[in-house]
Order: C-alpha cells, then sequence, then structure tokens
C-alpha cells in the first residue's frame, strides 16, 4: 500500500515538473508513476525544445535547433557544428 502512495506522489510530481517545462503532462505522469524516482528525475532533466542546443545557420544567419538538419528558412545542410549556442533558457554561452 505504501508503494502506490509514494508511486502516485512521484507521478504527481513528474506531472507538475512537466507542466512547469511545457511538456507532455500525462507522459511524465505515467513515467513517474511507473518509475518513481527515476522517472521523477527523468522528467526533473528531460529538456523541451526550447531548452535545446542551438546554432546559427551559415548559409543565412537563422538559429536553428543543433538537431535539425536543414535549415528552415533557406534550405543549407548543416553538418554538425563544432560550436552550440546555448539554450533559450540559458543565460551563459556555452563553451567548447
Ligand atoms: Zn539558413
Amino acid at each position: 500500500m505504501a508503494y502506490v502512495v509514494i508511486a502516485t506522489s512521484f507521478a504527481i510530481a513528474g506531472a507538475v515538473v512537466a507542466r512547469m517545462k511545457g511538456n507532455s503532462v500525462w507522459l511524465w505522469f505515467l513515467i513517474s508513476g511507473a518509475i518513481p524516482f527515476l522517472g521523477l528525475l527523468a522528467a526533473v532533466l528531460y529538456r523541451a525544445e526550447r531548452d535545446s542546443l542551438r546554432r546559427l545557420c551559415p548559409g543565412c544567419g537563422k538559429v536553428v535547433m543543433l538537431h535539425d538538419a536543414l535549415c528552415t528558412r533557406c534550405g543549407t545542410e548543416l553538418d554538425f557544428p563544432e560550436v552550440a549556442i546555448a539554450p533559450e533558457s540559458a543565460n551563459v554561452t556555452a563553451g567548447r
């Protein structure tokens, strides 16, 4: 019985974290409830799109997501960059 209470608590905590970060509430509710401690940890560590690393397109200078293979503005093929730009949510510049 105690496990159910603990799992539910973690599930709610995971859902709250997901909601704050703009992630899927139900997905993280289920994950955090299924694997209480690690699920919640994953919810905390999981980064939404706006927290992803970015880089500049060499063709047009648009800031695109690090994992994008094509620039969404000019269509330039993008190799994996040597330098990444810090996420929007971070104020510090990413080092190498
Ligand atoms: Zn471009």
